[in-house]
C-alpha cells in the first residue's frame, strides 16, 4: 500500500544487483565473485566466534580489523574506516563527503550504484564520457565539482587509470574529495593509497568482496585522513554503530593477514584472465584490457543481448547492460579454468 510510503520513497531508484539465482550446477560469471574460496585462517576464525561470546555487542570501531587494514595499508587505524560492505562505507562517503553545493562528477560508464546513491541522499552530479577506448581522461575532470568519484579499475570497463594520472587529478582538485573505489585493484592495477600522505582530498575505498573472496560476508573499507574518517563516523554513528558483527570483524582480519592465500588466489585470477582474453580474441571478440576479475568484451558480429541468452541456455551467466554505448558488452566474470573452458567451449557452439 504505497500510500503509506514517505515522499522520498516514492523518488527512489534503487540499484538492481546481479542476479543471485538459487540453481544448482550454474557457471556463475555475473557478479564477479572469487571462483576461489576465502582464506582458511577467515573460516577459522569466524568459526571460533561461533559461541556463547554472540550474546555481547561487537566491538563498536572494529579496532582489530582496523588495525590490520592499517598495517597491510602502511597508515594508522585512526585512517581507517570499515562498513558493512564497502556498499555501506560507499553510502556513508556520499553523504558525508560528497553532498556540497556543486554537483559531483564520475564517468559516464561506471558503477551503476553511485547515481543510485546521489538520488538516495538529493545529491547533484554530471557524468563525464569515457573516452573512445573507454579510459578515464583526466582532463576532462579538471572543472569546478563538489566531488569525484570512480572505480579504479573501472566497473564495468575493467580499465585502470595509472597512479600519476589520480594524483594529477588531486593536484587538480585541492578543494574537494576525490574518491577512488577499488573494489578490483588488487588484480593488476596501481594502489592510490600511497598518495594518502601528500593528499588530504583523497580517500580510497576498497572491499572483501572480491580479491579476498568475501563477498557474503559484507566487509568493506576507506583510507583516508582522520578527518574525512571522523566525518564517515559521524555519519555511522547517526546510522549504526555496530555495522559489523563478530564474525565479520574476526574474519575480515584474519584474511587480510593471510598473505599467502591472497597472493596464490589473485595470482590465479590473473592468469585465467589473461587466457580467457586471448581465448576470446580468438573467436573474433573485442576485449578491453583489464586490470580486474572480469573481461568486458564485444562481438563486431553478434549481439550481446542475444549471445548472454544463448548462454543462460547452457547454464552460463555472464552480465549484459542495456545501457547507452555498452550494450553490446558482456561483462564476464573469471572463473575457475574449468569454468572459463566452460564458457569458450559455449560460445564456440554458438558462434558456429
Ligand atoms: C563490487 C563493487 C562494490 C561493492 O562491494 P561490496 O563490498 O560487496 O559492497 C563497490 N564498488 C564497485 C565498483 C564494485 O564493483
Amino acid at each position: 500500500m504505497s500510500r503509506y510510503w514517505s515522499a522520498v520513497v516514492h523518488g527512489l531508484t534503487p540499484y538492481v544487483p546481479g542476479e543471485q539465482p538459487k540453481l544448482a550446477n550454474l557457471v556463475k560469471l555475473n557478479t564477479n565473485e572469487n571462483p576461489y574460496g576465502p582464506s582458511p585462517r577467515a573460516l577459522e576464525a569466524m568459526r571460533a566466534e561461533v559461541g556463547d561470546g554472540l550474546r555481547l555487542y561487537p566491538d563498536p570501531n572494529a579496532d582489530r580489523l582496523k588495525e590490520a587494514v592499517a598495517k597491510r595499508c602502511g597508515v594508522t587505524a585512526q585512517e581507517v574506516f570499515v562498513g558493512n560492505g564497502s556498499d555501506e562505507v560507499l553510502a556513508h562517503v556520499f553523504l558525508a563527503l560528497l553532498k556540497h553545493e556543486r554537483p559531483i562528477l564520475f564517468p559516464d560508464i561506471s558503477y551503476s550504484f553511485y547515481p543510485v546513491y546521489c538520488g538516495l541522499y538529493g545529491i547533484g552530479y554530471e557524468t563525464v564520457p569515457l573516452d573512445g577506448d573507454f579510459a578515464i581522461r583526466v582532463d576532462d575532470y579538471l572543472k569546478p565539482n563538489g566531488g569525484i568519484i570512480f572505480p579504479n579499475p573501472n566497473a564495468p570497463t575493467g580499465r585502470a587509470l595509472p597512479r600519476a594520472e589520480i594524483e594529477r587529478l588531486l593536484q587538480a582538485n585541492p578543494d574537494s574529495v576525490v574518491v577512488v573505489d577499488e573494489a578490483y585493484v588488487d588484480f593488476g592495477a596501481e594502489s592510490a593509497v600511497p598518495l594518502m600522505a601528500k593528499y588530504p582530498n583523497l580517500l580510497v575505498v576498497q572491499t572483501l568482496s572480491k580479491s579476498r573472496s568475501l563477498a557474503g560476508l559484507r566487509v568493506g573499507f576507506a583510507v583516508g585522513h582522520r578527518s574525512l574518517v571522523e566525518a564517515l563516523t559521524r555519519v555511522k554513528d547517526s546510522f549504526n554503530s555496530y555495522p559489523l558483527d563478530r564474525c565479520a570483524i574476526a574474519g575480515a582480519a584474519a584474511a587480510i593477514e593471510d598473505e599467502e592465500h591472497f597472493e596464490r588466489t589473485r595470482r590465479a585470477v590473473m592468469a585465467s584472465r589473461e587466457k580467457l582474453a586471448a581465448d576470446l580474441a580468438g573467436l573474433g571478440f573485442d576485449v578491453l584490457p583489464s586490470a580486474a576479475n572480469f573481461i568486458f568484451a564485444r562481438h563486431p558480429q553478434r549481439d550481446a543481448g542475444g549471445l548472454a541468452q544463448a548462454l543462460r541456455e547452457r547454464s552460463i551467466i555472464v552480465r549484459h547492460f542495456r545501457q547507452p554505448r555498452i550494450e553490446q558488452f558482456l561483462r564476464i566474470t573469471i572463473g575457475t579454468d574449468e569454468q572459463c573452458a566452460a564458457l569458450v567451449a559455449a560460445l564456440q557452439e554458438i558462434l558456429a
